[in-house]
């Protein structure tokens, strides 16, 4: 039950079943009860969602409209805030804050409350890397989260926990958020679909800031159509967010048709990057001329910036990180640690003991590239660096209405691959940062199965503001290339 079925199909269904809504919160509870040593979860909202179904079972019967969402299971990763329940970043410095009861949230991020509007029904949030920094899921105050396929394997990260969710059938769809690649590379990892819409595409009101002119709520699914349908609810303009662009993707635009031809571009530079796994790279290479074969256009670009890319998110990202977690001072609010003899010693030892490993390192190389000494040469340089990318990037897509990328260089790691290896772990992020320097949109399609068993997919990325192109040619390759 559940399993393959659509939102779509779902909600035929639930035109013959009165009681459909609160069947399907109590399959997904029972499946997350017995899959809680995956710890995708990092709270479940089990009374109160079933209630909710029941009220939804309750409103249908009566012939009240259904909204777009009627009784789909959503989970939110733990970096959006749902008015009057626990967010906490997967972080200490909001987990132990409130004597330990954790810092609760004062509203609703605009997505959410979006969902609510169309009759979503959330379920629970989801286990993620601290503040959203990290790709294996493992730097969270809750613990790693076990990949379902292969539990010796990560789930990828930072949006691990949203990925099992749905991975593991625990709800029909599910949100993360993507920075540098956190939704496409969990995705990628778990063998389901991920999206990261176009920067300005959902509001970022409510999300918790990690790199603020990066970040991006994105979108965990099983189907194109569920993602789309998810998209078109929660996009578009909002007065709390003044970097939100008007609803982009409205359901008639949307499939442009199985006969459309495109034109691809991928980067041979890309797929010749020795830390490409070989497979990885055939089967790519063997889907482009698949693609070509079905009469579209592909063609093959050297993309001078690549070695370029790694290094300026991580230099732009750790300089707004350490801006956007100054305010996790022990004052304010969060966790704040006592018996310090000064307000200096407060903020230090509140820091120290709040914050995890992984973050205080970007903090650290964050404030590093901000200081007076260093500026032009690290801040200033990245930035010049993104604008070059930024105009490559609109040249390419005058000509372009894809480019064909992996979304990340293997397959799932073991757990604990990348804990002696954190420069290992950035590096990775090769070919997801790029969408998020340029705020163009992108998703990961899980058309792969390696040899050592785990799945692994491709990345299309599309011209600014194009998800409808994006999400065409995304059902157009998964129709025709059947995932595994
Ligand atoms: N792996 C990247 C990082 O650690 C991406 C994080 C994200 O997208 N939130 O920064």
């Amino acid at each position: 039950m559940h399993q393959g079925v659509t939102i779509q199909q779902y909600q035929q269904g639930l035109l013959i079943d009165n009681n459909g809504c609160e069947k399907a919160v109590k399959h997904f509870l029972e499946k997350i009860r017995a899959t809680q040593h995956l710890n995708a979860f990092v709270e479940v909202y089990e009374a109160e969602s079933l209630e909710r179904a029941k009220l939804l079972d309750e409103k249908r019967k009566q012939g009240a409209p259904m909204g777009k969402l009627h009784g789909v299971t959503v989970a939110i990763k733990d970096v959006i805030c749902f008015k009057d329940h626990r967010v906490s970043a997967a972080s200490n410095i909001l987990k132990k804050s409130n004597e330990g009861k954790g810092f609760t949230s004062l509203y609703s991020a605009t997505a959410v409350e979006r969902l609510l509007a169309e009759d979503a029904i959330i379920i629970g949030n989801c286990n993620c890397d601290e503040f959203a920094m990290g790709s294996t899921n493992e730097h969270s105050a809750y613990g790693k989260v076990l990949n379902a396929l292969d539990e010796t394997r990560i789930p990828g990260g930072s949006s691990g926990g949203s990925a099992v969710a749905v991975q593991a059938g625990l709800c029909m769809v599910s949100l993360g958020s993507d920075t540098g690649g956190s939704v496409r590379q969990p995705a990628d990892f778990c063998g389901i679909i991920g999206l990261k819409p176009g920067y300005g595409t959902i509001s970022r009101h409510g999300l918790i800031a990690y790199a603020s002119s990066f970040d991006q709520i994105g979108i965990f699914g099983n189907s194109i159509a569920d993602i789309a349908l998810v998209l078109q609810v929660i996009e578009g303009d909002d007065e709390y967010d003044s970097t939100v662009l008007p609803k982009k993707t409205d359901q008639k635009k949307f499939n442009v048709g199985p006969n459309t031809k495109y034109r691809f571009a991928f980067f041979k530079n890309a797929l010749d990057h020795p830390a490409l796994d070989k497979e990885i790279k055939k089967n790519i290479e063997e889907l482009l001329k698949d693609v070509e074969k079905k009469g579209h256009t592909v063609k093959e670009l050297n993309f001078e910036l690549l070695d370029q890319i790694v290094p300026a998110y991580y230099v732009l990202a750790t300089a707004e990180a350490s801006s956007n977690l100054s305010r996790y001072d022990g004052v304010r609010y969060g966790y704040r640690e006592t018996g310090a003899g000064s307000i200096t010693e407060m903020y230090t030892q509140t820091r120290t003991n709040g914050f995890g490993k992984e973050v205080k390192r970007r903090i650290m190389l964050g404030t590093f590239v901000l200081s007076s000494g260093y500026y032009d040469a690290y801040f200033t340089k990245a930035q010049q660096v993104r604008r070059l990318l930024v105009d490559t990037t609109t040249e390419i897509f005058k000509e372009f209405d894809a480019i064909v990328i992996p979304t990340a260089p293997t397959t799932a790691f073991t757990i604990g691959a990348m804990e002696k290896d954190p420069v290992g772990a950035y590096l990775a992020d090769i070919y997801t940062v790029f969408a998020n320097l340029t705020g163009i949109p992108a998703i990961s399609l899980p058309l792969f199965k390696h040899s050592n068993n785990m799945p692994f997919g491709v990345q299309i990325m599309s011209g600014k503001n194009n998800e409808v192109t994006l999400l065409s040619i995304a059902e157009m390759l998964i129709n025709d290339h059947k995932p595994v």
